[in-house]
């Protein structure tokens, strides 16, 4: 079997989670890891495959099959996307879900003009939670659906606090409101306010001698982030951060409640819960079955932009069509 060649763009938490889950995919191979910092630096874990200069990816479109773009949704996938999509086949987890249409339009431009293939936005959210949106609005729609996400870490979040003056390291968890899982449950469909589904709590390292109220003050009342929560702030020290604090989970659930029958005298209910210890590295798992879909819909001719409502469950998997069929249905 020819492996898909696989490339890593940018080698932040998703890059090495994308290199782990390589190791899980018989049919992909890595080829090369691109940075935009010194090659030299980065220590890569695959023994065969080599760390390059991000200006060198150019030169290497005739052995990759497929890049994954691995940068940050805020500043970095921007204009890697439109750029990338011009050169090589792309997967990426753009995240900033009121901009996707404007990235959209910008990838496909450039993919469907270089004759490439790019997934935008895949990961769980936007990813797998859109796709399962989108299954139960359509198969309910006398009904609502719902996002509660956590309990996890936002690295969003966690950002906007270390940007506070006096805040020496941060780390916010995102934790969804029981009661207000247990009422779409129970079949009423409520409308909440951001601060009825989530609440937010944060552990702090201030720098030696910080003012701990007015960081505390600067957290609750920080609009878009946290004003609309009730928010729970700890300090604690830098070792308690780093032993209870390093990891990444995340999670969530969709649900969606919906009526059928003539008095919508039927409840029904979906629900798509993910738990993980390691959020990069499922997102990565989640990249790399796109990048299978990529591949094979490059070679059938299907070109530009494309989300995961575009590409049939099919793609997605190293079984057969006829072993699916044997196995899965
Ligand atoms: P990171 O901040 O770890 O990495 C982003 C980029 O920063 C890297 O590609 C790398 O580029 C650079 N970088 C990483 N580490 C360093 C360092 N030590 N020094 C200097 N530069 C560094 O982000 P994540 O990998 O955690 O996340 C990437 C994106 O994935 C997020 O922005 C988010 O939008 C998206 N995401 C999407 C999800 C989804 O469900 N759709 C879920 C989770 C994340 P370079 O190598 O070129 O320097």
């Amino acid at each position: 079997m020819n492996k898909i060649r696989i490339g890593i763009l940018g080698y932040g938490n998703l890059g090495r989670g994308v290199e782990q889950g390589i190791l899980q995919n018989k049919d992909m191979e890595l080829v090369g890891v691109f940075t935009r910092r010194n090659p030299i630096d980065i220590q890569l874990t695959t023994k065969d495959a080599k760390a390059y200069h991000i200006k060198d990816a150019k030169e290497m479109t005739d052995i990759i099959d497929v890049m994954i773009l691995c940068g940050g949704s805020k500043s970095d996938l921007p204009t890697q996307g439109p750029e990338f999509a011009g050169l090589f086949n792309t997967v990426d987890g753009f995240d900033t879900h009121a901009n996707i249409p404007q990235y959209y339009d910008a990838v496909n431009d450039s993919a469907l003009k270089a004759k490439k293939t790019a997934v935008i936005a895949s990961g769980w959210d936007p990813g797998m939670f859109s796709l399962n949106r989108l299954y139960a609005e359509a198969i309910l729609p006398k009904g609502k659906g719902y996002t509660f996400w956590g309990k996890g870490v936002s690295q969003g979040h966690s950002d906007a606090i270390r940007r506070i003056e006096g805040v020496a390291d941060a780390k916010q968890y995102t934790i969804p409101i029981e009661e207000a899982m247990d009422r779409v449950r129970k079949g009423e469909l409520p409308d909440f306010t951001p601060r009825q589904k989530h609440l937010r709590e944060c552990f702090v390292v201030a720098e030696d001698g910080a003012d701990l109220n007015r960081i505390e003050n600067e957290i609750k009342s920080m609009p878009n982030y946290f004003s609309d929560y009730d928010t729970i702030v700890h300090f604690i020290s830098k070792e308690e951060l780093e032993k209870n604090h390093s990891k990444m989970p995340h999670g969530g659930v969709v649900i969606h409640s919906g009526k059928t029958g003539l008095n919508d005298e039927n409840n029904h209910l979906i629900e798509y819960s993910i738990k993980l210890d390691a959020n990069p590295d499922f997102t990565a798992n989640v990249l790399l079955a796109y990048a299978r879909a990529v591949y094979r819909l490059n070679k059938e001719g299907i070109y530009g932009a494309k989300t995961v409502f575009d590409i049939a469950p099919a793609y997605l998997s190293i079984k057969s069509n006829e072993e699916l069929r044997r196995t899965l249905l």
